[in-house]
């Protein structure tokens, strides 16, 4: 199982940016990535086809994008299809992002659409959780990550491969605020995390990687990618600098 160690871009970066930024990575990676490691970028739509063209060929570093609509087509103002994320490159997309669901509204039964609707049309699909800080105070964790988790992959078909499927575990509290979760809460998320995949997917769960997102930076990587049920980190902030996003993957 490769770790998966993803940028994820947000609502940052022209074309050109984009392209500076992807072609700079790829120089300072090339020949040094492990052969156990797998990058992704998860990039804006419009830069997207820009994005896929630097790593178009790339046998290790795929592209994504950040959302998707459960549609095939039709009138769906605003909103991009599986077909036409393909038609760029994207060979993943993330699905309900803490900022989707608490700025845009999503619901778990939307992102649930979208993860198993994505799978069917031959992405690969990042489902992100986590919990707020409120929730965690409350004692809540292992309640929001069993809901969240039930709902976002209650419609998969169950003959996937295991290896399209990622979890992206990451605490509301942690992301764009600079702090990481402690080791200890992060091997316990995760470790909810597999059981609750072990219950809904007995024979796939151990290969569906796990990734951890929230503060995730050069210096503390490689700590975090060691953790028991750790198979990768989805980055934020650190992801949008070269330098600092070739150091994570290469941690
Ligand atoms: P930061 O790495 O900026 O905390 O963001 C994490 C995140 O939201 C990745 O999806």
């Amino acid at each position: 199982m490769k770790k998966l160690m993803a940028a994820n871009w947000k609502m940052y970066k022209t074309r050109a940016e984009a392209k500076a930024t992807a072609e700079d990575l790829l120089t300072k990676i090339e020949g040094k990535l492990p052969a156990d490691r797998e990058v992704v970028i998860a990039a804006p739509y419009t830069a997207l086809e820009t994005v896929g063209s630097v790593l178009a060929g790339n046998a290790d570093c795929h592209l994504s994008a950040e959302n998707l609509y459960p549609k095939a087509e039709g009138a769906f103002t605003g909103e991009i299809s599986p077909a036409m994320l393909k038609d760029v490159g994207c060979v993943y997309s993330l699905a309900g992002h803490s900022e989707r669901r608490a700025i845009i509204g999503e619901t778990d039964e939307l992102v649930g659409d979208k993860v198993a609707f994505g799978l069917e049309n031959g992405l690969s699909m990042i489902l992100c959780i986590g919990e707020t800080i409120d929730e965690r105070k409350a004692g809540e964790v292992q309640k929001v990550i069993d809901e969240q988790l039930e709902a976002g992959l209650k419609n998969v078909a169950s003959d996937f491969a295991p290896e399209t499927v990622v979890v992206a575990y990451e605490p509301v509290w942690a992301i764009g605020t600079g702090e990481v979760a402690g080791e200890g809460e992060i091997v316990e998320a995760h470790g909810f995390v597999r059981e609750k995949l072990k219950k809904l997917f007995p024979e796939k769960a151990n290969e569906i990687r796990i990734l951890y997102g929230g503060s995730v930076k050069p210096a503390n990587c490689a700590q975090i990618i060691a953790l028991d049920n750790v198979d990768g980190v989805l980055v934020g902030g650190a992801s949008l600098d070269a330098e600092s996003f070739s150091q994570i993957a290469l941690a």
